[in-house]
């Protein structure tokens, strides 16, 4: 085919329809070509779809081959391998090489995926990931043979399948639907590795993300099982996990979408709980640094409590770390009832006195109010700042477990328990000159402490 420099894309695209006799439309072939370059870096082919790609073609010294693919109104009557006719222009001559055409064998067999004609997705990459999780599913693998931002075309991997699905975009929408759909395949061989390239992390995320619902989710080693058994795919432990955690974020959203919320959670929870408090604080750079909360019924249920409050933090192991404050009191019944919670960076004298500041708003520090802790010194420097007139004790579990494992001795720990207990001086000296006579350094331990501390009969207020 010789062609004048200077030719307009649409003469040109008409004169290889015309050259080639092909039976279709201007809009319905795909012209590329390898830059030459391209032979041996393998890139992308490159379209020609207007004036300056054709030009840009023209121009170039020496000139690739064209291939020239068409897609759409020959499948009534042809098959895809039919449309992929493939053409050499070197030199100004062109030699048409179209492949051999082959019958439908007998052993064309059913996708299996469940797919039709019309059938419509979300969007592009819903099509895809559906089309990948079909794939791993029922053991047969994809090429691509159209990805535009309109359409989307694949066919078998195998030359000789007849296998192909071609999506088309709605106009003025995201949606994709199928609008061509041959789902025979007569490539008939399975494939005998038990490797789909198509089971990604991605796939595998969006393959599993209901199985996460608000409970439990469930373990690495399951999942990969389920991918074994359901899908009969082997991939790995890393993929999987990958993969699981893909489909938490789906299903929950991702950690940094919560720290972007937490205005508007606290605004939701003050609303429907009338009487929460709330507190966020964030640094100079905008970033989260404490949240607190405490809900309307906690307040209201602690003013009628015996003001005994316990103390502690636990370290969060998401995927931002941080520690959790919580303040608990007692309630008539001996059950644990809840006062206040605060996410904060690390246990330290700045988180404790936001925590206690914070805490302050709803309760008063009288000599009534007795704090007990683990021995902390953070916690016991703030609560002298932010609650000078409440009292500080030991947490007596904290306290007895220090002592089983510094002295190893169960009988010190059970007279420990006795005489922090004891509501009067008497019995608790009975119990203490017993862990005099046992291991003589707990009881100095114990004295440096301080009783006051640590047992009910010596503290000041009612612990
Ligand atoms: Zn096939």
């Amino acid at each position: 085919m010789i062609v004048h420099r200077d030719i307009a894309y649409d003469d040109f695209a008409n004169k290889i329809i015309a050259c080639c006799k092909l039976k279709c439309e201007l809009e319905d072939i795909v012209i590329t070509y390898l830059h030459s370059c391209g032979e041996k870096q393998k890139t992308a082919p490159f379209k020609i779809n207007d004036q300056l790609s054709l030009s840009t073609y023209l121009e170039d010294e020496p000139r690739g081959v064209l291939r020239i693919y068409m897609v759409e109104r020959l499948v009534e009557n042809h098959n895809l391998c039919d449309d992929q006719q493939v053409l050499n222009d070197e030199c100004g001559r062109m030699n048409m090489n179209i492949p051999n055409e082959e019958r439908e064998g007998n052993h064309a067999q059913d996708d299996g995926t469940g797919f039709c004609k019309d059938m419509s997705f979300k969007n592009k990459q819903e099509l895809d990931i559906a089309l990948k999780i079909a794939c791993v599913k029922k053991d047969f693998r994809l090429k691509k043979v159209i990805n535009s931002c309109s359409v989307y075309c694949v066919k078998c991997e195998h030359l000789e399948c007849k296998w192909w699905l071609r999506a088309v975009k709605v106009e003025n929408s995201d949606r994709f639907y199928i609008k061509k759909y041959k789902k025979m395949h007569t490539c008939g061989s399975k494939h005998f590795t038990s490797h789909n390239p198509h089971a990604t992390a991605k796939v595998i995320g969006a393959y599993f993300k209901d199985r996460y619902p608000e409970g439990k989710s469930p373990s690495t080693k399951d999942l990969k099982n389920s991918i074994r058994i359901e899908l009969e795919c082997n991939v790995s432990y890393w993929k999987v996990w990958i993969g699981s955690e893909i489909a938490k974020s789906l299903v929950r959203g991702t950690h940094e979408h919560g720290y972007g919320v937490i205005d508007a959670y606290s605004h939701m929870l003050r609303t429907s709980n009338p009487g929460s408090k709330t507190a966020l604080k964030i640094d100079e750079n905008g970033r989260f640094k404490y949240f607190f909360v405490a809900y309307g019924a906690w307040i209201l249920g602690f003013a009628q409590m015996r003001k005994v409050i316990a103390v502690d933090g636990t370290y969060s192991r998401s995927k931002y770390g941080g520690v959790l404050l919580s303040a608990v009191a007692q309630d008539a019944e001996n059950h644990i009832f809840s006062v206040a919670f605060c996410i904060v960076d690390s246990e330290c004298d700045a988180s404790y006195r936001y925590f206690f500041e914070q805490l302050r708003s709803f309760v008063l520090d009288t000599p009534e109010l007795c704090i007990i802790s683990d021995k902390h010194q953070s916690i016991r420097k703030m609560i002298s700042i932010v609650f000078p007139l409440a009292h500080y004790g030991c947490c007596m579990r904290h306290f007895g477990e220090n002592i089983r494992n510094n002295f190893h001795n169960a009988s010190v720990v059970y007279h420990f328990y006795k005489a922090a207990k004891a509501y009067n001086i008497d019995v608790f000296s009975d119990h203490f000159n017993r862990i005099r006579d046992l291991v003589p350094q707990a009881a100095t331990h114990l004295e440096c402490v301080g009783f006051h501390r640590w047992s009910r009969a010596f503290f000041p207020e009612n612990r």
